[in-house]
């Protein structure tokens, strides 16, 4: 007997692709929707990097979910970070902006709320070395990469200007192959003859990793002409290299032969591995669910919790069948847990299959013209991956304008090399000892050198 309110409550954390697929699969079902989301936008983490790279606006990457979702009559959108949940209870636990609480009851619940950036234990290299998961670390990582040009410019000590001009990537899985194959780009293409203290094509853009391949996923034919069209280009790439030390002039890594080796660099981005948000353990002891090494949860083959029908986990937090961290698992799996609900309420449970990934491969850009893609034994680079990696983005990319306007941007930085989105805020007081200087009035550094504009590049 069915003792539930009318209609059954359903609570979605997270509004990223897996969220997004679940309450899509729910719109004819006769449920209330509540999606939470610490942010109030759907965002397309797979094209972050020309955001930050200045290809694309945040516009064309983030849409408002409530907009994306306004056809969805039985859906409730909460601006809220979950917190907690009462398993026994069935209540989720938020946190609105402001600090105040929700407290969300469900009969279902979709968790999907993707990993975080992972520093492997040495949670103190996030300050001088950002990860990229959200739109604001976008934003963040882009007013880093032109604020270094720009420091470049007025430094006359020659050291200090080498070490603005030095990028220096962790990680190099596709997002730390896409960014560097972008600072290259910028540096040679985009900043050509802006400058005049700087001859910004001599920037070094260095790529460390700890295995002995990039984008070792990509199988060892494709990550070779991948580590040759970043030679190319000018990246250099350092393999076998595990960071020991960031600070905020540089980073020191161990190479596999056992040497150190210190680098300057005032701009050192981190892509490197992933780890699962506090919230997943908060939920995994609730619910008394096993998490891997990562800390995702672990589920059954129906993305059910073990011993709770009513959690499902979708997307980048679940373990299963060690699915990799992609959009397409998150989108299908997302998709799946929606679908089994509105099953469950057509009675429609005895034909239920467990979840199946549909491998539809995946694509890593290098630059202008050249990605590489894999979709089960077809492989693909240079130009032909690159023809693949833009229609895969274009069906996928959220929302018509975006695609639109996403089609444009990359038409004009394929012609020209032309950035458009190369505006960046304010940093922000701490980084500026100028402007501590301009709020008390005194000089920031009095021993500070003086720029002399008449010093060539
Ligand atoms: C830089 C980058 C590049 C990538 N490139 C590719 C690519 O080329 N191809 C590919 O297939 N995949 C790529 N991926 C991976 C892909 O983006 C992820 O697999 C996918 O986004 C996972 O979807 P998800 O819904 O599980 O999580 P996410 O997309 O991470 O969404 C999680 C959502 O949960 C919200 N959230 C988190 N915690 C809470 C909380 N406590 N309360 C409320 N809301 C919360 C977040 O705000 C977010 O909206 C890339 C990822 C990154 C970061």
């Amino acid at each position: 007997m069915d003792d539930h309110v009318t209609p059954r409550r359903v609570v979605i954390i997270g509004g990223g692709f897996a969220g997004l697929f679940a309450v899509r699969a729910l719109r004819k079902a006769p449920v209330a929707v509540t999606l939470v989301d610490r942010c109030a936008h759907h965002l397309f983490q797979p094209l972050l990097y020309q955001c930050a790279s200045g290809i694309l606006s945040s516009g064309q990457i983030a849409q408002p979910l409530r907009a994306v979702l306004r056809r969805h009559e039985n859906l409730q959108c909460l601006l809220a970070t979950a917190t907690d949940v009462d398993v026994a209870g069935r209540v989720v636990h938020a946190v609105r902006p402001d600090g105040s609480s929700l407290a969300l009851p469900y009969d279902d619940l979709i968790v999907g709320i993707g990993m975080k950036q992972s520093y492997f234990g040495h949670d103190e290299f996030a300050e001088h070395a950002p990860g990229m998961k959200t739109l604001d670390d976008a934003l963040d990582l882009r007013r880093r990469i032109y604020r270094a040009f720009e420091m470049a410019e007025s430094a006359d000590d020659p050291q200090e200007r080498a070490a603005w001009l030095t990028f220096a990537l962790v990680g190099a899985g596709p997002t730390g192959v896409e960014l560097a194959g972008q600072i290259r780009e910028i540096a040679g293409l985009t900043l050509d003859r802006e400058f005049s203290g700087i001859d910004p094509s001599q920037a070094r853009v260095l790529l460390f990793e700890g295995s002995d391949a990039v984008l070792a996923a990509f199988g060892p034919k494709l990550a070779r002409r991948a580590a040759r069209t970043l030679g190319k280009l000018g990246v250099e790439i350092r393999l076998g290299s595990i960071v020991t030390e960031v600070d905020d002039s540089g980073l020191t890594v161990r190479r596999h032969d056992g040497g150190t080796e210190r680098f300057e660099a005032r701009t050192v981005l981190w892509t490197a591995g992933v780890e699962a948000p506090p919230f997943a353990t908060t939920l995994a002891r609730a619910a008394g669910a096993e998490q891997d090494r990562a800390g995702r949860i672990m589920v059954e083959p129906d993305l059910t919790v073990a011993g709770h029908p009513e959690i499902r986990v979708a997307g980048d937090l679940m373990s299963l069948n060690k699915l990799p961290g992609l959009a397409e698992v998150a989108m299908q799996s997302g998709a799946y847990a929606g679908r089994r609900i509105r099953h469950d309420l057509e009675g429609r449970t005895r034909t239920a299959r467990p979840f199946r990934y549909l491998d539809l491969g995946s694509a890593a850009y290098i630059c202008r013209g050249r990605a590489v893609v894999k979709m089960g034994r077809f492989e693909a680079s240079g130009l032909p991956g690159w023809l693949i990696w833009l229609c895969i983005h274009i069906v996928f990319l959220t929302g018509f304008r975006s695609r639109l306007g996403a089609l444009a941007s990359w038409a004009v930085v394929f012609a020209s090399g032309s950035r458009r989105e190369r505006a960046f805020t304010s940093p922000r007081p701490q980084d500026d000892a100028a402007d501590a200087a301009s709020l008390s009035g005194t000089p920031a550094d009095p021993k500070a050198e003086r720029h002399d504009p008449s010093r060539p590049a």
